[in-house]
C-alpha cells in the first residue's frame, strides 16, 4: 500500500505524455497575463474606502552596514485589483478564507461588450452579451472565470473617466459612472450556467448608478465570488486560457486584494 501513490502518480504522469515545457515547470508552454493592477497611492478605491497608502518602516543602509528595506500598508478590502467574496452581499455564503482553491483557477473566458460600453458608461452587461459570445465560441465550459472586457482599462488609474467622479466622501457615490452586470444577466450566470467566479474591468461588479447592489446579492446568494478592476482583459483570447485569482487569505474577509494571473496556452 506504501508504494500505490507513486506507482499511480507515474501512471497518470505516462498516460498523460506531457510536452516537455508541461515536464518542465508542469503548465503549457504559453504567455502569461498579468490581470492585476499594482497597488500604489494612485490605485482606485470607492469614493467611501480608505486607499492604500504604504508608510515606511525602514529604508537604506543600517549602522551595520547593510541594507534593509521594510513598509506597513493600509487599504480597505474592495479597491484596485480585488475580490468580493460571496459574503460581501449574501449573509452566510462564504468569506474570502471558504472559497475552495479550485474555485480560484479554471478555464477564463472574455466576453468584449466595449464596443457597446463605448460612449455609455452606464452600460449594463445583458444576457444577451453572454448568449452572442456562446454563438461564435460555444457554450461557456461548466467551472468557467468569465471575465467582461468593458473597454474601461482604458481609463485606469484616472477616476474621473474610469469610474465617473475623482470626489471622494459619501455624496461621490451618486456621481459614479462605469458599466455593470444587469441583474438579469446574473441571475442567468447564476442559474442558466456552472462557473466558478464573475470579474470585469470596473469597480463594481454593480454598474456605477446601482443603489441597491443586486448582482453582487445575485452572485453571492450562489457563492459566486466577483473580481473586480481586472487588468489587461484586452490581452487574453475569448477562450483557450487558464487564469489563476489568488486573493489575500484574510480570515472573514469580505474580500481583498487580488493577485490575478493567466496563462494563454500556444496554439
Ligand atoms: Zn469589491
Amino acid at each position: 500500500m506504501k508504494q500505490f501513490p507513486v506507482i499511480l502518480s507515474l501512471a497518470i504522469l505516462a498516460a498523460c505524455q506531457p510536452s516537455e515545457a508541461v515536464q518542465k515547470e508542469g503548465f503549457p508552454a504559453g504567455r502569461w497575463v498579468d490581470l492585476t493592477y499594482a497597488f500604489d497611492e494612485n490605485t482606485v478605491y470607492w469614493p467611501t474606502a480608505e486607499s492604500f497608502r504604504l508608510d515606511t518602516v525602514s529604508e537604506g543602509v543600517t549602522d551595520k552596514g547593510y541594507y534593509y528595506s521594510a513598509y506597513s500598508f493600509c487599504a480597505a478590502e474592495h479597491g484596485g485589483t480585488h475580490m468580493d467574496a460571496p459574503v460581501h452581499f449574501a449573509e452566510g455564503k462564504n468569506a474570502v478564507e471558504q472559497i475552495p482553491l479550485e474555485q480560484l483557477i479554471g478555464p477564463a473566458i472574455v466576453v468584449d461588450v466595449s464596443d457597446k460600453a463605448q460612449g455609455n458608461r452606464d452600460y449594463l452587461i445583458q444576457a444577451i452579451d453572454f448568449e452572442t459570445w456562446e454563438q461564435a465560441h460555444g457554450r461557456i465550459p461548466d467551472g468557467a472565470i468569465v471575465l467582461v472586457n468593458t473597454g474601461s482599462g482604458q481609463f485606469w488609474p484616472d477616476r474621473k473617466k474610469y469610474m465617473g467622479t475623482d470626489a471622494r466622501g459619501a455624496e461621490a457615490v451618486a456621481e459614479l459612472h462605469f458599466p455593470g452586470l444587469h441583474p438579469d444577466a446574473a441571475r442567468w450566470l447564476a442559474e442558466e450556467r456552472a462557473i466558478k467566479a464573475f470579474g470585469l474591468d470596473t469597480p463594481s461588479i454593480d454598474y456605477g448608478q446601482s443603489t441597491n447592489f443586486e448582482s453582487h446579492q445575485i452572485l453571492g446568494a450562489a457563492n459566486i465570488p466577483g473580481l473586480e478592476n481586472i487588468a489587461n482583459l484586452d490581452q487574453l483570447p475569448p477562450k483557450g486560457s487558464m487564469a489563476i485569482g489568488l486573493p489575500m487569505l484574510i480570515r472573514h474577509g469580505s474580500g481583498a486584494p487580488l493577485r490575478i494571473v493567466a496563462l494563454v496556452p500556444e496554439d
